[in-house]
């Protein structure tokens, strides 16, 4: 990606910032405090790969610090340049404004590419990495919190953890440092679907209004609909999977690095990465057609398209093209502020990636007070629940002479677990930031858009708290 379309992402959040930001009475002065990034970090460090020495280039934003920790995820990409990372920062800020999450936003980037590097030397670079964080006190329980993004995932945050923990062993909340770690280290059942299940809701959440569906020319609902998804790293195939399982969400295409496919009666999301996992590759999935190329994904007509890769991917030069009715931003930044104002004239509705991809962050959150609570979510309440619920039922047999099923029995008395207790919460988060946003949309007639009804939601927020504080008129 070249120095101006990744420069244009920062511009692209600058300007969506500003389109919001009159309709909220906020003072100028605040909105400029609200818009700034608070700490930029660059590095640069020598790693030994092989018998040659390299200089990683790598960054950690903290946009703000209304509230702490920062938080946000680390992303190992070949693209990654300063400008990104400070717009992903800031994305994260309103991302977690929207869904009530108490941190401030925060990125990481650092620029490699994880395929030519072996696990090794990953492992070296990441606690390299950790280790400066840890030097200028960017990193921490209470600080600023990392997690997985785009090329990292568990194994990375296990090593960070690790590494902080042989600095800062003996801080009594050190496992609440980085979150997204695997579940036997600290981690939390469900963070790996997260964002992708949060997409899901959110999905699900607009689809069942029925006169946003009919402006669409759309039924309400999800059984039926029409998906491409591009993108099948692990925000595209959770969302793609729980869509299919939960949803009866039909997805026509997917796209990956190597390719696009397109079937029409549907692609079995489990059945084409366990053919990926074999193959290598999307390609030549049983029954599907190859595409000729992978950006026409982004063109197909199709109720609902995914764009679950990368920012800058639906520009001013292929936004007429798009036939999809409604555009979930599962990655940060895929649709740009001009390609933006051609589709809303097209009458496109754009679910705003600060909003539908928050699942992940949502689930953080949760992960961290699990840390800081050091006690696993359910353990106090599943046996009472468990034994409440069975005195019910057991009564209701007494009372009616009737008696329920072993089957239904266990059903009906069963104590959440903490994979219910997270699924819960985050369905509940995703339900009630997006009826905000929507009240926000449809009550303020000025307020033409998902994304500017999502800003101006989360700058009402961040702005109350800088007011509070008593810092701003
Ligand atoms: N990287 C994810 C995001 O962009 C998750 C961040 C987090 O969990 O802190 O939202």
């Amino acid at each position: 990606m070249s120095k101006s379309s990744t420069g244009s992402f920062l511009e692209s959040v600058s300007r969506n910032f500003d389109k919001a930001a009159r309709h909220t009475g906020l003072h100028k002065g605040l909105l400029a405090q609200i818009k700034a990034c608070n700490s930029v970090y660059q590095m640069r460090f020598p790693v030994k790969i092989g018998s040659e020495y390299k200089v990683i280039e790598a960054y950690r934003v903290q946009h703000s610090h209304h509230r702490l920790p920062t938080k946000g995820g680390i992303r190992y990409s070949q693209k990654v340049e300063q400008d990104e990372v400070m717009a992903l920062a800031t994305l994260m800020t309103y991302k977690c404004a929207i869904v009530d999450v108490p941190f401030g936003g925060a990125k990481g980037g650092v620029k490699i590419s994880p395929r030519e590097y072996t696990t090794a030397q990953l492992q070296k670079i990441t606690r390299r990495y950790t280790t400066e964080l840890i030097r200028k006190n960017f990193i921490g329980p209470g600080i600023d919190v990392p997690a997985p993004d785009y090329g990292t995932g568990s194994r990375e945050m296990a090593w960070i953890l690790d590494t902080y923990m042989t600095f800062k062993g003996g801080e009594i909340d050190a496992a609440g440092c980085v979150t997204g770690k695997p579940v036997k280290l600290h981690g939390i059942q469900g963070r790996t679907e997260a964002t992708g299940r949060g997409v899901f809701y959110g999905i699900r959440e607009a689809c069942s209004n029925a006169e946003d569906m009919k402006a669409l020319g759309l039924t309400p609902g999800l059984a039926g609909k029409t998906m491409a998804i591009q993108g099948l790293g692990n925000v595209g195939y959770h969302t793609g999977l729980i869509s299919q399982e939960e949803g009866d969400v039909k997805v026509v295409a997917v796209a990956e690095y190597e390719g696009a496919i397109y079937k029409e009666d549907g692609i079995n999301i489990k059945k084409l990465a366990a053919h990926r996992k074999k193959t290598g590759s999307i390609l030549n999935f049983p029954g599907a057609k190859n595409m000729e190329q992978r950006k026409q994904i982004l063109e197909l007509p199709v109720d609902i398209l995914v764009p679950a890769a990368l920012e800058n991917q639906i520009r001013k030069d292929n936004a007429r093209r798009v036939k999809a009715k409604i555009i979930a931003e599962a990655a940060n930044g895929p649709v740009t502020a001009d390609a933006e104002e051609i589709l809303l004239k097209k009458g496109v509705m754009i679910i705003p990636d600060m909003y539908i991809n928050a699942g992940g962050v949502t689930v953080s959150y949760f992960e961290w007070l699990k840390n800081l609570s050091h006690m696993r979510f359910g353990r106090m309440e599943k046996r009472f629940d468990q034994r409440t619920y069975t005195n019910i039922v057991e009564t209701i047999e007494r009372m009616t002479g009737k008696s329920v099923g072993a089957k239904e029995k266990e059903f009906l008395t069963r104590g959440a677990d903490e994979i219910d207790l997270v699924r819960s919460g985050l369905e509940e988060t995703m339900i009630s930031a997006y009826s905000q946003i929507r009240e926000i949309w449809k009550r303020r007639k000025a307020v033409e858009d998902l994304r500017s009804a999502a800003f101006v939601n989360a700058l009402k927020k961040i702005g109350s708290d800088y007011e509070n504080l008593g810092i701003f008129p």
